[in-house]
């Protein structure tokens, strides 16, 4: 392995962040027409991305969602009615690392434009009503708090009172740890309220996206009665580095990625997005028959 020195260690890193935010901001921007596929590489125009669901037409790499364009894709047209929006994060600790808590909410807020990691609802698919979470990387990396675990348990709860059929879109870097122990509990709160749902006779279905991390993945992620995933996506609890370190082995190639999983039990099925709504509408009719 190459030798690097710990300052180019810094600064590799800050290079790569630039550029990642760089390449998200061009997303974002309209007037800016093309983008770089992460993973392949090839410059597309963005009309035509957003045209084919936001999947590389080259490589079928899945860009991220927002939770809007999630929710536009699942449900039928105008049935989605939000639920428990009003609930927000407070700085209860007062918690501050490189800036305080509630800073950085703000922000997150504005920058956003949503109140929380996690948008839930009722809605229909292919006119079966469903009460739906659709988490948002877009706010704190989608980061699970106390109101991303009250909001999970709610529609759990929700599902239960009108026995509806409960699904999940992951997309989250794991617990807030501005919350501290209170982000770790709703590991324990959200898998409590799913198996209240369970014991209800409901199905609970997720759907994995790219990236599924940290206590997301060790609560509700995870406890599906059906496990989808979006091909490629980032799936696990500790990061590859760390596991590396700690088990002093290297691991094998792909893992963590939805095919790996799998491979190995953890997803039952991997679906391309053009074909997301027309599974889960299966998976809803085998359910309801
Ligand atoms: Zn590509």
């Amino acid at each position: 392995m190459a030798k690097i020195s710990i300052h180019e260690w810094f600064t590799r890193k800050k290079k790569a962040k630039a550029e990642t935010e760089a390449v998200s901001a061009r997303l974002d921007i309209p007037g800016n027409l093309w983008i770089k596929c992460y993973k392949c590489s090839a410059t597309l125009f963005i009309k035509d991305l957003e045209a084919n669901l936001k999947v590389c037409p080259k490589c079928n790499y899945h860009f991220k969602l927002s939770s809007a364009e999630r929710i536009k894709l699942l449900c039928d047209e105008g049935t989605f009615k939000e639920l428990n929006a009003e609930i927000r994060s407070t700085d209860f600790l007062g918690f501050s690392d490189s800036q305080p808590y509630q800073k950085r909410i703000e922000d997150s807020m504005l920058k956003s434009n949503l109140m929380e990691a996690v948008i839930t609802g009722e809605g229909q698919v292919s006119s079966i009503p469903v009460a739906l979470g659709v988490m948002d990387f877009s706010f704190m990396g989608g980061s699970m708090g106390s109101v991303v675990g009250e909001k999970i348990t709610r529609i759990a709860e929700h599902g239960m009172e009108h026995k509806l059929p409960v699904i999940v879109v992951t997309a989250s870097g794991g617990a807030r740890m501005q919350e501290g122990i209170m982000s770790l509990m709703q590991m324990a709160k959200t898998s409590a309220a799913l198996q209240r749902l369970r014991e209800f006779g409901l199905p609970y279905i997720v759907i994995l996206t790219d990236p599924t991390t940290g206590g997301t993945t060790a609560s509700f992620a995870m406890l599906g009665d059906i496990h989808i995933a979006e091909p490629g996506a980032l799936i696990g609890f500790a990061g590859p580095r760390v596991i590396e370190q700690t088990i002093r082995q290297k691991l094998p190639v792909g893992f963590q990625r939805s095919e790996f999983l799998e491979s190995h039990g953890m997803v039952d099925v991997i679906v391309n997005r053009k074909d997301l709504k027309s599974t889960l509408t299966k998976i809803l009719r085998f359910y309801k028959d």
